[in-house]
């Protein structure tokens, strides 16, 4: 990743790719406390535009509110990269990821005095879990670790730390062949998977674990906001690991993950064991969205 061409925003200047550096002993690369977003650009009818880039900005300074870190850009000033980043690198759909760090200064866990730096790198990314994945349907293993409790971490982030917590899910489920992790919370409640929400449908209806344990996800916001426009009831509540044996349908949301049909959890297969007809539905109008195709939710893309 680091050796490549391609400019990348720098606290409000743009920089060489190569040269877009930080020094070792940066206070966030000890101690975990960064926090970012991972955000997408699509092609659309009308050019390249981003999804969503008002939530997914709003959600980064709100995650800075969360851990006290005083970002020294506004929010317009972070839109703006954004969208500069994306133009001047000239890609006509790529992932966004913007990142807000704890400088050098002073090692410690006290971050207080320590400057604050702020960075967007863009580049292309296509389907997350695979376009089979998007297609056919991917297998899915529980999680043997336990995702954050609320009062250990606090979820509202999205923060660099919790990311352990993704990876050693996802590490040992892949050792094993599956496809992606699906955590349970502390209570052993559903949660979400390491980098995604979750969604059952079950005769007709749509039901997704409530926020408590798991990321309040732009993708699962739209999802739900799609579905219920399309007349299809979505109900958030505690989801048991054998409700989602038993439903008819099950997906995965994302900005990364897009919208990925899951069609086996824990070698049991789930309903038909592929993508099902509510998930089709759902995923293709994500899809028409993004482009461009659907005027009732045009609002959510801003041009870059
Ligand atoms: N949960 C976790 C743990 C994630 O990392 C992500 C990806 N940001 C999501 C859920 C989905 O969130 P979004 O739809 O906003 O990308």
């Amino acid at each position: 990743m680091a050796d490549r061409d391609g400019l990348i925003w720098f606290d409000g200047k743009m920089v060489d790719w190569r040269e877009a550096k930080l020094h070792v002993l940066t206070h966030s690369l000890h101690y975990g406390m960064a926090v970012f977003e991972g955000v997408r650009a699509y092609q659309t009818t009308a050019g390249t535009a981003i999804f969503r880039l008002e939530e997914h900005t709003r959600r980064l300074l709100n995650s800075a509110k969360i851990f006290q870190i005083n970002v020294p850009f506004t929010y317009d000033v972070l839109m703006q990269a954004q969208k500069d980043t994306v133009r001047q690198n000239g890609l006509e759909s790529c992932y966004i990821r913007p990142i807000i760090w704890i400088g050098s200064e002073k090692m410690g866990v006290s971050a207080k005095g320590n400057t604050i730096h702020v960075a967007v790198a863009v580049w292309p990314w296509g389907a997350y879990l695979g376009e089979d994945g998007i297609a056919k349907g991917i297998r899915v293993k529980t999680s043997s670790f336990s995702r954050h409790h609320v009062n250990v971490s606090l979820v509202r982030a999205k923060a660099s730390g919790y990311y352990i917590n993704s990876i050693l899910a996802n590490q040992e489920v892949t050792a094993h062949g599956y496809d992606e992790a699906l955590l349970l919370d502390t209570d052993g409640y559903v949660s979400e998977g390491s980098g995604e929400n979750v969604f059952i449908v079950r005769n007709g209806k749509l039901y997704t674990p409530d926020l408590a344990s798991c990321l309040d996800g732009i993708t699962r916001d739209s999802v739900i906001t799609m579905a219920r426009d399309m007349g299809i009831e979505v109900i958030e509540k505690r989801i048991t690991r054998d409700e989602m044996y038993c439903a008819d349908e099950a997906f995965f949301t994302g900005t990364a993950a897009e919208v990925t049909p899951i069609r086996e959890l824990d070698d049991r297969q789930i309903g038909e064991g592929r993508r099902g007809p509510v998930t089709e539905k759902l995923q293709s109008m994500f899809f028409d969205v993004v482009a461009g195709k659907a005027d009732r939710y045009r609002h959510w893309l801003a041009p870059v």
